[in-house]
């Protein structure tokens, strides 16, 4: 079919999927739609995307008051018969690209919080490694080995500044309602919580970096449990690993 028979038609699609069309040009159009493939194809497509708009927002009541002033403004309501108020192409296609420029934007929003998610994890991963590497350069740091069943890695104790650091290996999977926590040991046999931690998903070794507020001297031991999602008191759960300084 030849492009100018197309034309007008093609240009109708749009407000007749949103069924905004005039009577007198739905008519043609339909009866063109009839004979016409690619037209219905064009029309198909304007209606997957006007159902989704609407589908994109759930219907709200409206209040009385706002129904009230709406009805009154309907033709039916209006005393004298004006035209029937019919969007031009032009004011469809700049709505339609208004709609497409928010969900752009909102698609934007949404990938930039998960880049600013991302860099905040890149950054907490760059801070652990450089405490890492400040610890092992420095002259007093004992290294400790961690073994129990699976679980193997270090403990990195820097008496001097007070810092402990473990690194280790195959830690068991949690739960999402359990934590890791780790504990200090005196010597008479208390413990005192030295901070809770996940290990890190698509890591295969989890890093765990203490900042003691009793000094390491105090202790004699070191112990990691599993306990409920924020962390406990005194140890609830099982031990996954224990080292003796
Ligand atoms: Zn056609």
């Amino acid at each position: 079919m030849p492009r100018d028979e197309h034309t007008p038609h093609l240009e109708n699609i749009p407000a007749y999927a949103l069924g905004a069309l005039d009577a007198d040009n739905i008519a043609a159009l339909e009866s063109h739609l009839k004979t016409c493939a690619s037209c219905q194809t064009e029309l198909a497509g304007y209606r997957a995307v006007s159902e989704s708009l609407l589908m994109a927002t759930p219907p709200k009541q409206p209040s009385a008051a706002l129904r009230k002033r709406l009805q009154s403004r309907l033709p039916s309501a209006q005393k004298s018969s004006r035209p029937r108020f019919v969007w031009s192409f032009g004011q469809l296609a700049v709505g339609m690209a208004l709609v497409l420029l928010l969900v752009l934007n909102t698609y934007s929003i949404l990938q930039m919080r998960s880049l600013q998610l991302a860099q905040a994890q890149l950054t907490r991963q760059y801070k652990t490694g450089q405490t890492l590497i400040s610890m092992l350069s420095y002259p007093t740091t004992e290294r400790l080995a961690i073994s129990a069943d699976n679980v193997v890695g270090s403990l990195l104790l820097d008496k001097d500044r007070n810092i402990v650091a473990l690194i280790v290996w195959n830690m068991p999977q949690l739960q999402e309602d359990k934590t890791y926590q780790v504990w200090l040991i005196d010597p008479q046999g208390d413990r005192v919580s030295a901070g809770i931690f996940r290990p890190e998903s698509g890591q295969a070794y989890t890093t765990q970096i203490s900042f003691p507020r009793q000094s390491l001297s105090n202790f004699v031991g070191i112990g990691v449990t599993v306990e409920p999602a924020g962390g406990s008191d005194h140890p609830t759960g099982q031990r996954i690993f224990k080292v003796d300084f």
